[in-house]
């Protein structure tokens, strides 16, 4: 017979933003009942997740220290035209982690997977059983809404966790290795040493277009390892992913399309970075505050989280302007150039880039100098972009 279950908080979406929230409201707020709802047997799905130090306040790192699996100093990139090794720390944290801290944090009744949800109202949770969840306040997590509200250019991209026969020798990650063949679009390889005889190697493609051929890209991937004379024993694990690089869009459109009045973290509320499409910094800040929240309300939760996506949204114009011109201004196969010249720029720079967090003088160093495409039509594009 179906059941209605009374909570606090009723978190929708075990994933990286809703299993970060659902942590972060536990420590802050011990005897809030929380509950956490997905449809998967598991949290977190079948994810790595990465992130620059730089990425996370030092107010906020300790939502993500429990979760990091992975950490290195420094990291290399890779072009035709000069490679260079970055100072800076990064991180990566695995799903595996991320569903074991939220089963040792959440009271087994707290965690409700393998339940579908058909609805969610800012109060209320319809779940494909027939139960029905009554909470003061629903925060929807369940990943993108409405993508075709956005422009939207894709990056997209096959990764697979190696057991290999002989130590690699690798001493810190490939963050873009972009001396390989150029292939719809921008193309590079990322690989990370896990141990001395475990490495991660993802085939990336910054492409106009979502379609992943992965029967291609593991032959890719093979041909990569091969070159790299890295012998491997086992394929342990692999991930695909098409992310979302925004060049504009409309942003309240693409919110009310996540369920309107409903508060929402996560892809659902258009909280990732335009470039990367990665989602981790906003998903931090996001449970840190809504952990320093007291009133659960769901007006006031989507009131909260509300103001942040579109105030995040609206500081963003810049990168969304910088991949109209990645996309529109540029050939595909030149497109490394732009990535390149990127490249060459202070280590604070990027880190800033990478965090969403450009001055006005980053943004006027990244623009200014010889142009890697042409400027006429990067004139062009960008007085085409679509609602930014
Ligand atoms: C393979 C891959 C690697 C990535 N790597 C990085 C990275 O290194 N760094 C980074 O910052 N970003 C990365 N991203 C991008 C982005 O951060 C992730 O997609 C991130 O998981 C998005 O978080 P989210 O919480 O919004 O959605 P998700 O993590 O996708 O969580 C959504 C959850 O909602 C559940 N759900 C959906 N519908 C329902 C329903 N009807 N009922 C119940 N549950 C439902 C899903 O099962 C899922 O668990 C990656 C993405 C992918 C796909």
């Amino acid at each position: 017979m179906a059941s209605t279950i009374s909570c606090d908080v009723a978190v929708v979406g075990a994933g990286l933003a809703g299993g970060m929230i659902a942590l972060a409201l536990k420590a802050r707020h011990p005897t809030l009942d929380v509950r956490l709802i997905d449809s998967a047997e598991t949290v977190g799905g079948n994810h790595l997740w990465s992130f620059f130090g730089s990425d996370v306040d030092t107010a906020d790192r300790w939502i993500v220290a429990p979760l990091v699996v992975h950490a290195w100093r420094g990291y290399d990139v890779d072009f035709p035209g000069h490679r260079r090794t970055i100072d800076a720390t990064y991180y990566s944290i695995e799903s595996v982690r991320l569903d074991a801290e939220v089963r040792r944090v959440l009271p087994p009744h707290a965690l409700m997977l393998g339940r579908k949800v058909l609805g969610a109202s800012a109060t209320a949770v319809v779940l494909g059983d027939g139960d029905r969840i009554e909470a003061t306040g629903v925060i929807d997590a369940r990943g993108p809404g409405d993508l075709s509200l956005l422009d939207l250019a894709w990056q997209k991209f096959l990764g697979r966790e190696l057991k290999l026969g002989a130590v690699h020798k690798a001493p810190r990650p490939m963050v873009m290795d972009a001396s390989v063949e150029q292939l719809d679009g921008y193309r590079f390889v990322y690989c990370l040493p896990f141990k001395p005889r475990r490495m991660f190697v993802e085939d990336t493609y910054y492409s106009d277009t979502p379609d992943l051929d992965l029967p291609v890209l593991r032959t890719r991937i093979d041909a990569y390892v091969a070159q790299r004379k890295w012998q491997v024993k086992a394929i342990e694990r692999e991930e695909s992913g098409v992310l979302p690089v925004a060049m504009g869009g409309d942003f309240e459109a693409y919110w009310r399309s996540g369920g309107a009045r409903v508060a929402k973290a996560g892809m659902r509320a258009g909280m990732f970075h335009p470039t990367t499409g990665y989602s981790l910094p906003d998903a931090v800040r996001t449970a840190a505050m809504i952990a320093g929240m007291s009133d659960f309300s769901g007006a006031r939760l989507h009131d909260a989280t509300h103001a942040m996506a579109r105030t995040t949204w609206k500081s963003r114009g810049f990168y969304r302007m910088l991949d109209t011109m990645l996309f529109r201004a540029s050939e595909p196969e030149e497109r490394y150039r732009i990535l390149e010249r990127f490249y060459r720029l202070s280590p604070s720079l990027i880190g800033r880039f990478y965090a969403g967090r450009s001055t006005m003088t980053d943004k006027a160093r990244i623009l200014t100098g010889k142009p890697p495409v042409p400027i006429a039509r990067a004139v062009r594009a960008i007085a085409g972009m679509s609602r930014a």
